[in-house]
């Protein structure tokens, strides 16, 4: 086989038009005889039949005779044309009209044979230069389908419309059952008058770019991008062709995407209006907490010892609701600190078992803790929030299991020169959770309802644990099957300790300050009216020989200071009018004389992330105390800070 001819896989269609029964036998015995093409030949003999075959099939080429009964001349030709504008159309004239050969050619006609003036290997050569021009438009046609993106052409003054198929399908319509001609596309409600649209804005300045939607045969809102450009061709005359492309699935992904942020910025608004009003809860929860314990210190009958304490029990729930909140949030703004030190970790367990052991008694639940022998007793790490990570698990694993056991399991998954990483399970024989929930437990908020069980919390604790995970490197992922147990586990990394014990780990006695005996004064700065009260009875009750200065904001503390009374210790709120506590703190340490300038000040806050922040240090405060405040905590402070002789 002759390599440098291109070869034809399947056999070509050709039509031939042409009216002459026995010129229409000649051409195709020519056909027959040349070596140069196999094809077959479709025979019509009017235009209206030749119209007709190529509307049902595919041909590769048309040979069309340009007299014939229903239509002579170049009107021939045009009629062909204005239908199928992309046909491969060789005329076939005879010797007197060689000039209309020439004219068809103008006007779009592949090429032209005068009759009688070839012979079968011209006009198969001909054929052939048709067969591979087509073939390559299917490859267009074809590219164009895969990468959704059709082509148009229009010139109006030949009265010339094309559009790819693939233009046809975009437009949910299909090219093998519609065509449209230059005339069709003027009416408004054609649903190619977009392509007109953006051809009018063409004109001023020869190109243009649109975006539109249209809706699809099933109801489907696609998405298509259009761009036209126009080329002069005369004087007011313009050729004009442009390109359209399918970008619903950008678009369909760029509305996902801005769903998805919304989602996101939502959550995250709720979050902070939350953690707000979560923070401005505290104030008030600090005095009912406050006040309770004083009430609790009294003298009651049992009947009132039961309402005070069914009132602790709920403002601890309040409060552990209100921590978390806030919690969450800092997370959510990773503005909480993790400070690793030499901890011990199977006190950490026993700590925590000891903790909830009123709560696993309630239940009558075993609880198992198991430590891998291969892990050393001491880790470096941050033990506070390791707690609070199994804190949140081990109290979800009781609520959650009315009967049977819970367990944990630390097992060593990896061990470095530097570091040790460390799986924990915690499994328990509880209600377990639905294959279809677990993926969304860890979200904030997220509780899984179930009809036969009240439970109580607010769904952030396993996303705290979660930020707490992740935060320092680790992951968190569950199993479970549903009234069988679950398994929640978690990896972290814990540091080496080095052979050098430190300083700070040295383990001290528990120090005991001596209680106060001597007459002392307290200054209390606090603007809320029932904090001051539950400040002053509170201290008043543990020293009767205590006496308290009361300044109802910063401003006032100053001028009291100024007259130079004697105060041993100033509890300073922070959030007050005309001074905050930072702001009279700064003051008192850098514009008053010597005496006051340092008495110890503890800072007094709601703000459950003060010791992250350290911002009371750097305002020369000594110390803070969280509010709602544990009276002990107070006590404790108080007299450490009275004991110990301040750095001056
Ligand atoms: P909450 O603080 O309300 O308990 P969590 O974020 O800790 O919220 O847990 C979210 C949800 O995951 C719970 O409401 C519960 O439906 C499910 N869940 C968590 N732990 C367990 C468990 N051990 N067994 C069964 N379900 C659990």
């Amino acid at each position: 086989m002759d390599k440098s001819l291109p070869s034809f896989s399947t056999r070509s269609k050709v039509l031939m038009i042409e009216d002459d029964v026995s010129y229409a036998r000649l051409i195709e015995i020519l056909l027959s005889e040349s070596s140069l093409l196999s094809c077959e030949v479709v025979k019509c003999h009017t235009l209206h039949d030749g119209l007709e075959a190529m509307e049902t099939e595919e041909f590769s080429a048309v040979l069309l005779d340009l007299t014939l009964p229903d239509s002579t001349g170049f009107e021939t030709l045009e009629t062909m044309l204005h239908r199928f504008s992309n046909h491969n159309i060789i005329v076939l004239t005879g010797r007197v009209d060689k000039d209309l050969g020439i004219k068809a050619v103008k006007a779009g006609a592949q090429d032209f044979m005068v009759k009688g003036e070839f012979d079968g290997d011209q006009l198969a050569k001909a054929l052939r230069y048709s067969i591979e021009r087509k073939n390559v438009m299917s490859r267009l046609e074809d590219a164009q389908r895969r990468a959704r993106i059709g082509h148009w052409e229009c010139d109006p003054s030949r009265r010339y419309f094309y559009a790819s198929k693939e233009t046809y399908r975009l437009f949910d319509l299909d090219p093998a059952k519609v065509h449209f001609t230059c005339e069709d596309l003027q009416s408004p409600d054609s649903p190619f008058a977009p392509l007109m649209e953006i051809e009018q804005l063409t004109r001023s300045n020869g190109n243009a770019r649109q975006d539109i939607t249209i809706t699809g045969n099933e109801g489907q809102i696609k998405y298509l991008s259009l761009q036209c450009q126009a080329e002069e061709v005369g004087e007011d005359q313009f050729v004009f062709s442009g390109i359209i492309q399918d970008i619903t699935d950008r678009k369909q992904s760029e509305e996902l995407k801005k769903a998805h942020d919304l989602a996101q910025q939502t959550a995250k608004i709720r979050e902070q209006v939350l953690a707000s009003v979560s923070h401005e809860m505290r104030t008030p929860m600090n005095a009912i907490v406050g006040m309770t314990n004083l009430l609790l210190s009294s003298s009651l009958n049992e009947e009132q010892l039961n309402f005070i304490n069914s009132i602790k029990q709920s403002s601890d729930v309040l409060l552990g609701i209100i921590n978390d909140i806030l919690q969450i949030s800092a997370l959510q703004n990773e503005l909480i600190v993790f400070k690793n030190k030499q901890f011990s970790l199977q006190e950490l367990t026993e700590q925590l078992k000891a903790v909830m052991r009123p709560k696993l008694g309630e239940k009558e639940l075993i609880f198992r803790i198991h430590l891998a022998p291969d892990i050393p007793d001491q880790l470096h790490g941050d033990q506070i929030r390791l707690s609070q990570i199994l804190f949140n698990l081990i109290g979800n694993a009781i609520k959650f299991t009315d009967q049977g056991f819970i367990e944990l399991n630390v097992s060593k998954v990896q061990e470095t020169d530097g570091f040790y990483l460390l799986q924990f399970d915690l499994k328990d024989s509880g209600i377990g959770i639905p294959a279809d929930k677990i993926d969304s437990i860890f979200e904030t908020f997220t509780r899984i309802s179930s009809k036969d069980r009240i439970t109580e919390g607010t769904g952030l604790g396993l996303s705290i644990a979660k930020k707490l995970v992740e935060q320092q490197g680790g992951r968190i992922w569950a199993q479970s099957e549903e009234g069988v147990g679950s398994v929640f586990s978690f990896e972290l990394k814990f540091q080496k300790i080095s052979e050098q014990p430190e300083t700070a780990n040295v383990k001290v006695a528990p120090q005991v300050y001596p209680d106060l005996e001597r007459p002392f004064t307290v200054m209390v700065v606090e603007d809320h009216r029932i904090n001051q009260m539950v400040i002053q009875k509170t201290l008043e009750k543990k020293w009767p020989n205590v006496r308290i200065i009361m300044a109802n904001h910063g401003g006032e503390a100053i001028e009291l200071l100024q007259e130079k009374p004697e105060v041993d210790i100033i509890l300073m709120d922070l959030l007050m009018p005309v001074r905050d506590g930072f702001e009279t703190a700064s003051y008192i340490r850098n514009e008053m004389d010597g005496d006051i300038a340092g008495i110890p000040i503890l800072a007094m806050t709601a703000n459950a992330h003060i010791s992250e922040d350290g911002k009371y240090h750097q305002y020369g405060m000594n110390d803070y105390i969280l509010k709602p405040f544990k009276p002990n905590e107070l006590f404790t402070k108080i007299t450490y800070h009275l004991a110990k002789p301040e750095p001056k």
